[in-house]
């Protein structure tokens, strides 16, 4: 995972390590290249700069530069700050209200958002809930299908869809279906698009109004970089998002997204999708992200 960015950083903090003692030239210098190591990962011109101006405030002091090992003070400030700009701690689900609870699912068009939809039922099922999966994209039938199929695989009920339905009719249904199916928890597929358009925000806003979600969540697809958090943003100020589900970091994803969202948009990346199969979506953890980067 990220596999260039953390060749950068390890190559960068080797240097400083070999250093002995630092000056604030030494430092500033490796705060430089780790910087174009941010930008080259495609992370947010403003976030890079922010980034780096908070470290060589604490990494240019007295305390850093006397030390016994200034390269490792360096490495444990920028360790900290990642963490920090991923949102520090890890954000859990908050599946609050009335049975059944729902989570609006969002994203663009092959995001990932159908295979998210059923991990995260199984994730679920593991936390012994009930859930029911309700496919809302009725504009394609390969959608329900495929959002069918895999509820299939995992053994979930799914809210029979049509594509003569439409998406505030199917929400409105599901409730009373699930509560009649003993479930507890309603996970809501919604349909994408290629592009943000007013159309979609407007069905998502109404569905929104109709389910009263506890969680909406945006799947996003981390291989697109800049404009991953582009639509995180578009989405956030519209819906107004309770956390971002990243995709696709088990391909060669440079980063930018996973580092940028949180600090561009202020929504926390909740889980991280590693993989085609049900079972790779893993809590997001910001430390452990950080460790894995830094190598
Ligand atoms: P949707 O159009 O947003 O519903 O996207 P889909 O769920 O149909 O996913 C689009 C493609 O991305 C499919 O081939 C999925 O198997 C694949 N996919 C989804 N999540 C991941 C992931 O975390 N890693 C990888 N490698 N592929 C994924």
């Amino acid at each position: 995972m990220f596999d260039n960015l953390s060749d950068k950083f390890q190559r960068i903090f080797k240097n400083l390590r070999g250093q002995g003692k630092l000056t604030e030239e030494n430092i500033r210098e490796a705060l430089r290249e780790v910087r174009m190591a941010l930008l080259e990962a495609d992370v947010h011109y403003k976030v890079a700069k922010d980034f780096v101006t908070g470290i060589a405030e604490r990494a240019v002091g007295q305390e850093v530069m006397t030390s016994l090992t200034p390269g490792q003070q360096v490495i444990k400030i920028v360790n900290e700050a990642l963490t920090d700009l991923m949102g520090g701690q890890s954000e859990p689900l908050r599946l609050i209200g009335k049975p059944p609870v729902c989570l609006l699912m969002v994203g663009l068009q092959g995001s990932g958002k159908t295979t998210t939809t059923a991990k995260l039922a199984r994730k679920l099922v593991q936390e012994h809930r009930k859930p029911c999966l309700v496919p809302a994209d009725v504009y394609r039938p390969a959608a329900i299908e495929q959002l069918v199929t895999l509820a299939g695989q995992i053994n979930l009920p799914v809210y029979p869809s049509t594509v003569r339905q439409k998406p505030e009719e199917i929400a409105r249904e599901a409730q009373g279906y699930a509560r009649e199916h003993n479930c507890d928890t309603l996970i809501v597929d919604t349909a994408g698009r290629l592009h943000i358009d007013t159309e979609l925000m407007g069905e998502l806003g109404r569905l929104k109004e109709i389910l009263q979600p506890a969680e909406i969540l945006l799947v996003a697809d981390a291989m697109t970089g800049q404009d991953a958090v582009q639509v995180a943003s578009a989405f956030h100020e519209t819906l107004g998002l309770s956390g971002v589900i990243l995709t696709k970091l088990d391909g060669d994803a440079r980063g930018g997204a996973a580092l940028s969202i949180r600090a561009v948009t202020r929504c926390p990346i909740k889980f991280i999708g590693l993989g085609e199969k049900l079972d790779a979506l893993e809590v997001f953890h910001p430390d452990r992200m950080s460790s894995r980067i830094l190598g």
